[in-house]
C-alpha cells in the first residue's frame, strides 16, 4: 500500500464516517513535505533528520523524497530502518556511547560521522573506525536554560574536556567537528548562541579549525501551553548570527531536528470511553501510549473537542481529571484538561501537532497503545 496516498480528506471527515473506537493517528504527507522544504530552504547547511522521534517508513520516505539526505541515528536498527527506505542516505551516528559490536556494524554500513563525549569512547572509535574520510564530532554541554528538559544530564563533555577530545580527534587523523544539543523543545534561541560561542572558544583553545559544527535538534513545536514558541526562521537567524560573530572561518553547519520536522504532520484522535459518575474522563489512550510525553513536558493542549457526529463542542470549559485506559494509576494526564462541560461518552478529542515522540514511545501495556493509521489530504479545515 502506498502510505503517502491520502485516503480521507481530513480527520473530521474520517471520524464522522468511521466512528473509530480505537485511537487514530492521522498523517498528512503534504504537511511534512512543507516542513522539510522549510528546513532545507532556511537552514544554511546540512539538514539531518533525527529519526528517533518518529521512525515510520512514511516519514522517512516522504522527507527523503523532498531532499533530506542525511539522518541522525542512534543504533544499528535505526541505521537499517533508514537504509531500507533511502538506500543512499548518509548516516550520522550520534549516540556517543556504543558497544564494539555496534561500532563494527556502523563501519560495515559505511557510517562516516560519529559523535563522542568521553576519552574511553573516543579511544574505542579510534581503535575500530578507519580515520580516512571520517568525522568525529565532540559533543559538549553547558548549563543553559530554555529547553523542556536537560539533555546535558546524560551526554556531553565539559568544555575543558572537549578541548582535549578535539585535539585527540585531529591527532588520530579524523575530521574534527563539534556538536551539541540544547535540549528538546528549546524555546529560547539564545541557548544556541551561547553554545555556538563556547564551541568557537573550545576549537580555538584546541588550536583546531572545525570542519563542521552540528547545532543539534531542539527546535520547538507549539504544544498549546501559551508559552511563546519562536518561529524556525527566528532560531536559525540567531544561529547564523552567532556563527558569523564567533568564527573567523565558518564551519559547515549541520542541524538535526526531530520534533520540529515531524510534529505538525500528524493529528491524533482519541475517544471518550466513559464519563465516570465522579466526573473523571476516561480516554482510549494515555501515558503508556501516544501521550507518554505528557509526564515530561505537560499535556499537549492543542485539542479540538468533537461530538460523536464530528460537530465541534464549543461550550463552557470545566477542568476534569483525565485518565488513560490502562489499570495503572500513573495513567493520568497531569493537571487534567479543561474540557467542554457537555463532553460525553463517545465524543472525540483531536490533538494537533502529534507527530513527534508519540508512536515511538507508546508501549502495549494492558493491550493498548497501538493506534490505527489514516493518511489525510489536510489536517485542518
Ligand atoms: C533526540 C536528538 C535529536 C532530536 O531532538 P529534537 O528535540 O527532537 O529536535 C537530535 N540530535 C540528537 C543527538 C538527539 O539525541
Amino acid at each position: 500500500m502506498d502510505l503517502s496516498h491520502p485516503i480521507c480528506l481530513d480527520p473530521i471527515d474520517h471520524l464522522r464516517s468511521a466512528q473509530p473506537d480505537l485511537p487514530v493517528l492521522y498523517f498528512c504527507p503534504e504537511a511534512l513535505r512543507a516542513t522539510a522544504r522549510r528546513f532545507l530552504d532556511t537552514f544554511p547547511g546540512v539538514v539531518s533528520y533525527a529519526i528517533k522521534c518518529n521512525d515510520r517508513d512514511e516519514v522517512l520516505a516522504t522527507i527523503a523524497a523532498e531532499g533530506v539526505q542525511v539522518f541522525d541515528v542512534a543504533s544499528p536498527p535505526e541505521m537499517r530502518a533508514v537504509r531500507a527506505v533511502a538506500p543512499q542516505a548518509v548516516l550520522h551516528y550520534n549516540n556517543p556511547v556504543r558497544s564494539r559490536l555496534e561500532i563494527a556494524e556502523a563501519v560495515r554500513l559505511n557510517v562516516r560521522s560519529y559523535s563522542v563525549d568521553s576519552v574511553s569512547e573516543l579511544e574505542k572509535l579510534i581503535e575500530l573506525v578507519p580515520a580516512e574520510g571520517t568525522e568525529i564530532a565532540v559533543r559538549f554541554k553547558l548549563q543553559v536554560e530554555g529547553a523542556a528538559y536537560d539533555f546535558g544530564a546524560k551526554f556531553g563533555a565539559e568544555p575543558k574536556m572537549a578541548v582535549a577530545l578535539l585535539r585527540r580527534v585531529v591527532e588520530a587523523g579524523f575530521e574534527p567537528a563539534m556538536t551539541f544539543h540544547p535540549g528538546t523543545q528549546c524555546t529560547d534561541p539564545e541557548a544556541w548562541r551561547e553554545y555556538i560561542s563556547v564551541a568557537a572558544r573550545v576549537a580555538e583553545d584546541a588550536g583546531v579549525t572545525l570542519a563542521r559544527l552540528n547545532v543539534g535538534g531542539g527546535f520547538p513545536a507549539d504544544r498549546g501551553t501559551g508559552e511563546h514558541v519562536p518561529q524556525l526562521e527566528q532560531t536559525i537567524a540567531v544561529i547564523e548570527d552567532a556563527v558569523a560573530t564567533n568564527f573567523a572561518t565558518a564551519p559547515v553547519l549541520v542541524c538535526e531536528p526531530g520534533r520540529a520536522m515531524v510534529a505538525e504532520s500528524y493529528a491524533l484522535a482519541l475517544r471518550v470511553k466513559a464519563m465516570r459518575s465522579d466526573g473523571a474522563v476516561f480516554l482510549n489512550d494515555g501515558i503508556y501510549g501516544t501521550l507518554a510525553e505528557a509526564l515530561l513536558l505537560g499535556t499537549l493542549k492543542r485539542i479540538t473537542y468533537l461530538g460523536a457526529d464530528g460537530t465541534p463542542l464549543v461550550g463552557e470549559r470545566v477542568n476534569r481529571t483525565v485518565f488513560g485506559p490502562t489499570c495503572d494509576s500513573v495513567d493520568m494526564l497531569p493537571g487534567g484538561l479543561d474540557v467542554p462541560a457537555d463532553l460525553a461518552e463517545g465524543d472525540h478529542l483531536l490533538f494537533h501537532g502529534t507527530g513527534a515522540y508519540t508512536v515511538v514511545t507508546a508501549c502495549r501495556f494492558n493491550g493498548y497503545g497501538d493506534p490505527q493509521n489514516v493518511t489525510v489530504a489536510q489536517l485542518y479545515r
